[in-house]
């Protein structure tokens, strides 16, 4: 099996984290293709990534030596992981090497100091050191561990648009490049260890997917290369039924489907972006979330694979208003949903959650707590000719609710989820103020006052069974 595997930053982030790193590699390796895509080291003293960025910035702002005050620190970091890891010989190589990458950027500081400005262009070169750093540090870990291994730069395989800080791949060029280069590696067994994070546009020049882009990395790699799967390996056990703060009995899911793991990520809950994973979507290629630390532990496995059990997991989205929008004179007038929502998205305002009853008395809204202020005068200057007509005669909020949320796709087309949720939050005593459900069918959300929130996820995830 061909396997592109991703290690994010706290995976990475000791060098207790790395050990443990390449002995999942070393036996991985045994049995399928392996290709590994690292993040920048996240060290819990020090975060590799958010350093070099503040550094940048200290320099746009005339500190031209910040840069060159936190290299030996970061060198450091990553010398003091190659000291209990990898050969004395390989470390003679390496230092100069890491060295040569923050000498560069120290210049690179001045520069800016005395120019007096940071580009778009000149920060991805930045924030983008901490990947580069950390994958040949890996890969002679590996080495050094008798794995065959060579650090490669995704600048020369990830080829993007020109959307510094925010690139997106494209995706013919990138398949040629990366098949190109990585291919012949895997074929002498070689495991390539590539910098997530980063890529470059078709003239060369360093680019960043955007914070957190590491994950997108590996998604591009393992879509181009035709992974048979794609493992992305994290600090927790996989995807569980619901956040084990609330519920201490929350268990992994073993498995999930790729629109289930999409609607857990847009209620809250800590998994992969669906955007971030779509290039696996497209392919149909199967996902695994995997603990770095308890690597015996199966994790989770993504698919498009329907599997057992209608209901899978619940989960909460706190700090949510909810709006209002009431009169008798919406009745059977068309535009008026247009309207209210046109004003909400010029505010600004991201919509969580919507229901109108087939009476069209009123249109409610959920939106994050911050976002209503602004999302409320908008609607209430939108709406001014229908107040004075008395058309629309209130516009409430009620806040803070939260938005609890069951989840799976098994639920489509399945009686009785939503009388047994009802009856489960009516038998506990808990009021519902509104509800809402897609004609997808995979999640079913209501709106509990805040006090109420973890009480409720706590009463479905037992009444569920989950
Ligand atoms: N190192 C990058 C960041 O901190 C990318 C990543 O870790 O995914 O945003
Ligand atoms: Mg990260």
């Amino acid at each position: 099996m061909r396997v592109v595997m991703k290690f994010g930053g706290t995976s990475v982030g000791s060098a207790d984290a790395i050990r443990q790193v390449a002995r999942i590699v070393a036996e991985s390796r045994r049995e399928h293709e392996v290709v590994i895509v690292v993040s920048a080291m996240n060290a819990p003293d020090l975060r590799t990534t958010d350093t070099l960025i503040a550094a940048a910035r200290a320099a746009a702002e005339g500190d031209g030596e910040a840069t060159a005050l936190a290299a030996p620190r970061l060198l450091d970091l990553h010398m003091q992981v190659a000291a209990e890891l990898v050969s004395a010989e390989e470390r003679e190589a390496l230092a100069p090497e890491l060295r040569g990458m923050l000498d560069y950027m120290s210049d690179l500081s001045r520069s800016i100091a005395v120019l007096g400005e940071l580009t778009p262009r000149a920060l991805d070169l930045f924030s983008g050191l901490g990947e580069r750093l950390n994958a040949r540090l890996i890969a002679a870990v590996l080495r050094s561990a008798g794995v065959a291994a060579q650090a490669v730069d995704a600048t020369g395989l990830i080829v993007t648009d020109e959307r510094y800080g925010a690139a997106s791949p494209l995706m013919a060029e990138t398949r040629e490049r990366s098949r190109e280069r990585l291919l012949p590696l895997l074929a002498e067994g070689v495991v390539p260890v590539v910098t997530g994070f980063i890529g470059a546009t078709r003239t060369g020049v360093p680019t960043t997917l955007g914070r957190g882009g590491s994950d997108y990395s590996c998604a591009i790699l393992g879509a181009v290369l035709d992974a048979d799967e794609v493992w992305f390996w994290k600090e927790v056990d996989g995807v569980l039924t619901t956040n084990p703060k609330v519920v201490p009995e929350a268990r992994t899911l073993p498995r999930l489907t790729y629109s289930e793991m999409a609607e857990l990520a847009y209620y809250g809950a800590n998994v992969l972006h669906p955007k971030t994973v779509l290039p696996l979507v497209q392919r149909r290629i199967p996902i695994r979330i995997r603990n770095t630390f308890n690597p015996d532990h199966p994790g989770t496995l993504i698919s498009a694979e329907e599997s057992a059990g209608a209901a899978k997991a619940v989960t909460a989205i706190k700090d949510v208003s909810l709006i209002t929008v009431g009169g008798p004179g919406m009745l059977g007038v068309a535009g008026v949903a247009a309207r209210i929502f046109g004003a909400v998205a010029r505010a600004g305002a991201n919509i969580l959650l919507i229901s109108q009853a087939s009476s069209e008395q009123s249109v409610c809204l959920a939106v994050p707590r911050a976002e209503a202020p602004a999302a409320v005068a908008e609607l209430r200057h939108e709406l001014a000719g229908e107040f004075s007509a008395h058309n629309v005669e209130h516009i409430d909020v009620q806040d803070p609710v939260v938005i609890v949320a069951l989840v799976g796709s098994g639920m489509r087309g399945t009686p009785g989820i939503a009388g047994r949720l009802f009856g489960a939050m009516g038998a506990a005593g808990i009021n519902v103020i509104a509800i809402a459900q897609g004609s997808t069918e995979n999640n079913i959300s209501l709106v509990v006052a805040a006090e109420e929130g973890d009480r409720a996820v706590r009463v479905i995830h037992q009444s569920f069974g989950l």
